[in-house]
């Protein structure tokens, strides 16, 4: 370990005499000597004071190596430093909400934020969650803690701090996958980016930087000035019982967005479309459209019509512009194997789009909807040229 580290990561050790059930419990910083006398080591990282300015340290429950991987990957933690571009305010309904200050395009980012806590996801599926969330959320400074019981809990509370704490967490906690030195997953809450309520149609995407580490919420679609920000809690690409059901199970409530609000015969042709996209979205396409551009026995625009109806049911379920890359990309690969530069243009910019939505860059898309004749793609299936000849493909 770097001779520096321990300043950089100062570790708060709770010992097991505090906690004496640890005893025998396979909780893996019990499983290396040095730890042994330690039931939860509390990593802080600092934060540079000027970027937040309501604390100064990232509060993370460390197992395993993550302390020491966190430094030696130089994890600075980094909060937005400019204007905030939403605000959290009470929505019709649905308590507090996020709504933004200005318009946002696809792939913007409406929010940057340092967690207020961050743990790993096992520690809620402990006997006792308490005895670790309870100390670590002791560990924050006052005004990080405040903002922390503020958040909103969706149990009843029996008035039993621990019980509430963590239920906070379990209310409030959003995946931010492995962190390095730890083989599984760890979960965080934020004092904004928790305030986002849920669409199983959403218009933002929420994703989380180790780099940085801070969590993202970048626009999926247009969202207006006035508008309300929405992520999915669940994957949306299940069916309505089934988001229904694990809405209720893990956040108590019954979900009214549109998809949800459709009436019964509606809401069976959702399920229906969600179905075949969920499939898209499993399988790569790539294979088949490959296989169609060889095949000429194939009708030309086979791939082109059934994309094009994948396209139209994405647009009917107002699904998120980052979900759109699959289709948008077998789109781009059909017309430019056909040698339809309009096609080819079309769907390359929303591919584009796709990929600013999803990850922030247009993954070289941008450069395919200029000139997608460039592309390994232009002109693999080859039409016989005859003059006089125009090949009907849709291009719409
Ligand atoms: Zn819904």
């Amino acid at each position: 370990m770097p001779a520096d580290c321990r300043p950089l990561f100062p570790d708060i050790s709770i010992s097991k005499e505090q906690f004496p059930y640890i005893q025998g419990n396979e909780r893996p910083s019990q499983k290396d000597s040095a730890s042994r006398t330690t039931s939860i080591r509390i990593t802080q990282v600092p934060v540079p004071e000027e970027t937040r300015p309501y604390s100064r340290l990232v509060t993370c429950v460390a197992y395993g190596d993550v302390k020491q991987q966190l430094f030696v990957h130089g994890v600075a933690p980094y909060d937005s430093g400019f204007h905030k571009l939403y605000r959290v305010a009470r929505v019709a309904g649905l308590g507090l909400g996020l709504i933004v200050t200005e318009d946002h395009a696809p792939g913007s980012v409406i929010v940057w934020e340092c967690p207020l806590l961050v743990m790993p996801m096992e520690v809620l599926e402990d006997p006792f969650p308490g005895d670790t969330i309870q100390p670590a959320v002791g560990h924050l400074d006052d005004d990080t803690a405040r903002l922390y019981r503020r958040l909103y809990n969706c149990f009843p509370s029996r008035g039993d701090e621990k019980e509430d704490l963590c239920n906070i967490m379990k209310t409030n906690g959003i995946g931010v996958g492995l962190l390095p030195g730890y083989d599984e997953p760890y979960t965080a809450v934020y004092a904004d980016i928790c305030r986002i309520n849920h669409s199983c149609s959403p218009n933002a995407i929420y994703t989380w930087d180790l780099q940085s580490f801070r969590g993202e919420v970048r626009a999926s679609r247009l969202i207006k000035k006035g508008e309300q920000v929405f992520i999915t809690y669940v994957d949306n690409r299940e069916p309505y019982d089934v988001r229904q059901q694990q809405l209720q199970n893990t956040y108590n409530f019954t979900c009214a967005c549109p998809a949800c609000s459709l009436s019964e015969a509606e809401r069976k042709r959702s399920d229906v479309r969600r179905g075949v996209l969920s499939k898209i979205w499993r399988s790569s396409p790539d294979d088949d459209v490959e296989a169609w551009m060889f095949d000429l026995k194939l009708p030309d625009d086979l791939i082109i019509k059934r994309f094009l109806r994948y396209a139209d049911m994405m647009e009917q379920e107002m699904l998120s512009d980052a979900q759109w890359i699959f289709i948008a990309r077998a789109l781009v690969m059909a017309y430019s194997a056909l040698r339809v530069v309009e096609g080819a243009k079309r769907w390359a910019k929303k591919a584009k789009e796709s990929s600013l939505a999803a990850s922030g860059g247009d993954n070289g898309w941008g450069e395919v909807a200029d000139a997608p004749e460039t592309t390994d793609f232009w002109g693999l299936r080859k039409l016989p040229v005859i003059p006089g000849v125009t090949w009907a493909i849709t291009t719409v």
